[in-house]
């Protein structure tokens, strides 16, 4: 338990976004503590698949954060001691329209790197994958197990930076340098507020103004029968029609057309396949986005089946066992960030388009400088 109660920038909220502003304001050498609500991180940072994603990220600046955030991850994990359990994302087209969308990324800027895999290559790196009409192979992803690496990556700025967190204690009200929380006062010159999807306890007003609903994903943990390794993340032409870096491509349209036709169910629960795998074997599947004014508090079989009727198209993988079914939320609205100054020295981010494990230490650290007036 932290003792000090004045710091040079107190950080609201240990989710993945609090954590990477804290490890910014560390790398200023700013004096930091971190304030959560809870008794560890339960929020979206740890209900998430771990999967840290560049490629598909929305063209520009929120594209630059993703490798920017990629960056800082292979820094992180390695000082942190967190396990990166696989690396690389693979696309696999099941229609020739999905292929035409995979070969207009590969002629922008974003396709650095990427390629499409021949077919003996996607057999000997993915021998369970299905037919289709390509794959298209991404390098720069990396997949963490959030569950274990959020506590670890907080250990770690808390050991080896200094950083104090204080757990189990809601921030009521900011006023600075006054943090009130529900144990008494901290004092800092300044405040960087990432509450996730908790748009009513501070700034309630300001968030409401800013038109920003809440996503509910149903997640599954399905352990296979026969063994089986996943190099990389699996993906499939739901991504492609989904993902705003391939939607902004103009083939994009009659992929999404067709979809719109042969899966209406799927987009109706916003289900797309990505499938990644954990230590044990077993695959970490999902997701579906269900989108409204609060937390959708029951989930649906309906939703897993169709989230398990892609896996299929994509894997022959037989006799799965469900394992674990959990739900998340995170804040979602039109843009893909929200970040403000209500105050001078207090910064409040949200990333509200479904990517902050994959953009957290850029905007973690945009985050921090704002906080700062830099
Ligand atoms: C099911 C699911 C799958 C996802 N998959 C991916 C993925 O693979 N890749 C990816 O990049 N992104 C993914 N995302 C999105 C990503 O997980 C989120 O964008 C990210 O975790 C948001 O981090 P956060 O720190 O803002 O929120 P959170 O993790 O929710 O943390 C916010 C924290 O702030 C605390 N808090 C709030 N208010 C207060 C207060 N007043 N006082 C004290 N503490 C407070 C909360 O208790 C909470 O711990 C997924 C999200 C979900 C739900």
């Amino acid at each position: 338990m932290a003792t000090d109660t004045s710091f040079d920038l107190v950080v609201v909220g240990a989710g993945i976004i609090g954590l990477a502003a804290a490890y910014a304001a560390r790398q200023r050498g700013l004096r930091v503590a971190v304030v959560e609500r809870h008794a560890r991180c339960i929020g979206a940072s740890v209900r998430n698949f771990g999967f840290v994603t560049v490629t598909g990220q929305r063209r520009g600046e929120h594209w630059q954060r993703a490798r920017r955030t990629r960056e800082v991850w292979e820094q992180v994990v390695a000082q942190a001691g967190i396990e990166v359990l696989h690396r690389g994302a693979y696309f696999l087209a099941r229609r020739p329209q999905a292929r035409d969308v995979m070969d207009a990324f590969l002629r922008t800027d974003m396709g650095e790197g990427c390629r499409i895999l021949g077919a003996a290559e996607a057999a000997r790196d993915l021998p369970m994958l299905q037919p289709g009409h390509g794959v298209l192979y991404s390098p720069h992803e990396c997949r963490m197990e959030s569950r274990e690496a959020l506590p670890r990556l907080a250990r770690w700025l808390e050991a080896a930076h200094g950083v104090a967190f204080f757990w189990n204690r809601p921030v009521l009200g900011i006023s600075l340098p006054q943090i009130h929380t529900s144990q008494g006062v901290l004092h800092a010159a300044h405040a960087v507020v990432c509450p996730g999807h908790d748009l009513h306890t501070l700034y309630p007003e300001m968030l409401t103004q800013a038109r920003i609903r809440l996503c509910t994903l149903q997640m599954l943990r399905v352990m296979p029968a026969q063994p089986m390794t996943l190099p990389g993340a699996v993906l499939s032409d739901l991504s492609l029609a989904r993902y705003d870096g391939f939607t902004g491509l103009a083939e994009a349209g009659a992929l999404q057309a067709l979809i719109q036709t042969e899966q209406a169910e799927h987009l109706r629960h916003g289900v797309h396949l990505i499938a990644v795998q954990s230590a044990d074997g077993s695959l970490v599947v999902g997701d579906s986005h269900v989108y409204g004014d609060s937390e959708v508090p029951f989930q649906r079989d309906g939703i897993d089946d169709l989230i398990l009727g892609e896996l299929h198209r994509v894997l022959r993988v037989r006799d799965l066992r469900v394992v674990e079914r959990w739900a998340g939320t995170y804040a979602s609205s039109a843009d893909v960030v929200y970040k403000t100054a209500p105050a001078p020295g207090v910064a409040v981010g949200l990333v509200t388009g479904g990517t902050g494990a994959s953009t957290s230490f850029a905007f973690g650290e945009e985050l921090v400088a704002l906080s700062l007036g830099a």
